[in-house]
């Protein structure tokens, strides 16, 4: 793996698709900027932040990569390609994902189509190294998981009652098939992160609700890829769940749990208390 740093640095940005808005010109840019290189000097410190997570794409071009470096080797071959988020005038650069290429390679047959970005582990990591993620890998919009758009809305009116406002679930694309059984198989590049990631993700665009709303995020899983590290703190991190207290830090009480099938569910109860 790169240098820990690195890592973080890259995570941060690419978790969340991250970048900038000019306020004088309007220019967007993927990656947070300091500066409009076309507006310079008087637009120093004034770029507002803004996030792609959510948005939908085309891929405008698209190649095989069937002899990667080290550590991507496990996920080949694979197709990478350039995304274009056309509302933002921006081109991004993702790898497919939820994909086996059995036939030969055609990339007219991909080429232009919808595409939606997947939270996902960027390359195979050991035991002991911190998961690498990204959302810079993408399924086509009309497969699968379809493209929601995400339209945050303020609550009509203010409720004591706890009650349930919105919710969704994620599981992997893969099958496998036992008899009368059907399992799902999580792809290469998945993990509990990266489901609960995806589930939250949908779970945001259902009930309309901004992640500074939220106040607890609770992650239950029997295969945590740490043993001590919590996962449902990088799941808030990648979603910007909790109030923002500044200075990029956010106030969300993030707890992961452990129990065979029920480890979610019974942080239900917990939730309204
Ligand atoms: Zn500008």
């Amino acid at each position: 793996m790169s240098s820990e740093p690195i890592e973080r640095r890259v995570s941060y940005i690419s978790d969340r698709l991250r970048g900038s808005i000019c306020p004088i010109c309007g220019k967007r840019y993927y990656k947070p900027r300091y500066y409009c290189p076309k507006c310079g000097r008087k637009s120093v410190g004034k770029m507002e932040e803004t996030s792609y997570l959510y948005s939908k794409g085309v891929l405008e071009v698209c190649t095989l990569i069937d002899d990667p470096t080290n550590k991507f080797k496990t996920l080949s071959p694979y197709i990478y390609g350039i995304v274009r988020i056309p509302e933002a005038d921006i081109r991004i650069p993702a790898r497919l994902t939820d994909h086996i290429q059995n036939t030969p390679f055609k990339p007219e047959e991909y080429e232009g189509r919808e595409v939606v970005f997947r939270f996902r582990r960027r390359y195979a990591a050991e035991p002991h190294e911190i998961v690498p993620t990204t959302s810079l890998t993408f399924t086509f919009a009309d497969e699968y998981y379809p493209y929601i758009p995400y339209e945050p809305k303020e609550p009509k009116e203010p409720s004591e009652k706890p009650g349930i406002v919105g919710y969704a679930l994620y599981t992997s694309r893969f099958r496998i098939r036992e008899g009368g059984m059907e399992r799902s198989v999580p792809f290469l590049d998945e993990d509990s992160i990266t489901a609960a990631v995806e589930a939250g993700k949908l779970a945001l665009i259902q009930a309309a609700l901004h992640g500074w709303k939220i106040k607890k995020i609770y992650v239950g899983t029997e295969s945590n890829p740490y043993a001590v590290k919590p996962i449902a703190s990088k799941v808030a991190q990648v979603l910007d769940l909790g109030e923002n207290l500044g200075d990029g830090v956010r106030g969300v009480d993030a707890i992961d749990t452990e129990f065979a099938c029920k480890a979610a569910t019974s942080m239900f109860k917990d939730a309204v208390a």
